[in-house]
């Protein structure tokens, strides 16, 4: 499964300044298994819908769903990847990933196992015992999409998560993103500004107009993968 409805949804923030409608009326699908990209320009509503999704955000009007269910809080079906990486600075490559595994109650040495595995997918063997200070960004969010993927989760949403990369690191990312989505059959949510990538790694791309940020157009990508 991992399967995501977005039914006409709204979020409004309220402020000292008054209520912000951030996102209304939008209504999208992830089939399980699917890569769907989000386009739109900065303000849109794209985060907020993320948020929402990954159980941070209450909706203000209409549904959330994953899986049929409509989502009450964070949970480990769901992993979130941000532009700005999110490493325990203090535990080491393995650890960090290992964390992410605790909570599934996993014995010590099946825990060190399987985050050895993740972390070869993802080309990291090399620094398992590296601390995140020592790495380059791109090794950074390496280490967060295997921390995210640990848990087991049915759906990965990612939010500009190579914006802040140069284009070659870039590059090696999202064959990476793509290798362990084929992998590991779940269903990716990708939210960028960048028209080409979410060409080049989706079966599908939702555009996303300026705020209040309906979706205007719903794309077939036929081309093939990396
Ligand atoms: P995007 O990800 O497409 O750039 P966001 O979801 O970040 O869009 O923002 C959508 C709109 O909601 C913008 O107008 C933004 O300023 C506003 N917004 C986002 N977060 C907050 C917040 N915490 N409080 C108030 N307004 C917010
Ligand atoms: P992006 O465009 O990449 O989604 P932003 O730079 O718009 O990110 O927002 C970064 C952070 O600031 C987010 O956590 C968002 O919720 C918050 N934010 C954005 N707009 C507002 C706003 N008008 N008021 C308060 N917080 C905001």
């Amino acid at each position: 499964l991992g399967k995501i409805e977005i039914e006409d949804f709204g979020l409004r923030y309220e402020t000292a300044n008054g209520p912000v409608d951030a996102v209304s009326g939008v209504s999208l699908t992830v089939e399980p298994g699917e890569f769907v990209s989000i386009i739109g320009p900065s303000g849109c509503g794209k985060s907020t819908m993320l948020n929402a999704l990954a159980g941070f955000l209450k909706p203000t009007s209409g549904a959330v769903l994953v899986d049929g269910r409509p989502v009450e809080g964070p949970g480990a079906d769901r992993g979130m990847i941000f532009q700005q990486y999110s490493l325990f600075p203090w535990m080491t490559v393995v650890q960090n990933v290992e964390f992410g595994l605790k909570m599934k109650g996993l014995h010590r040495s099946e825990r060190r196992r399987q985050a050895r595995t993740l972390l070869g997918l993802a080309g990291l063997s090399q620094f398992e015992n590296h601390y995140p200070d020592g790495l380059s960004g791109g090794m950074k969010q390496r280490v967060g999409i295997v921390r995210a993927l640990a848990t087991g989760p049915r759906i990965l949403l990612l939010d500009e998560p190579f914006g802040a990369l140069d284009a070659q690191t870039r590059l090696i990312m999202q064959q990476i993103l793509t290798n362990m989505w084929q992998r590991l059959k779940i269903s990716v949510l990708f939210v960028t500004h960048d028209i080409d990538e979410a060409v080049f790694l989706s079966d599908r791309v939702y555009v996303m107009t300026a705020r209040p940020g309906a979706i205007k157009a719903e794309v077939a990508v036929p081309l093939p993968r990396p």
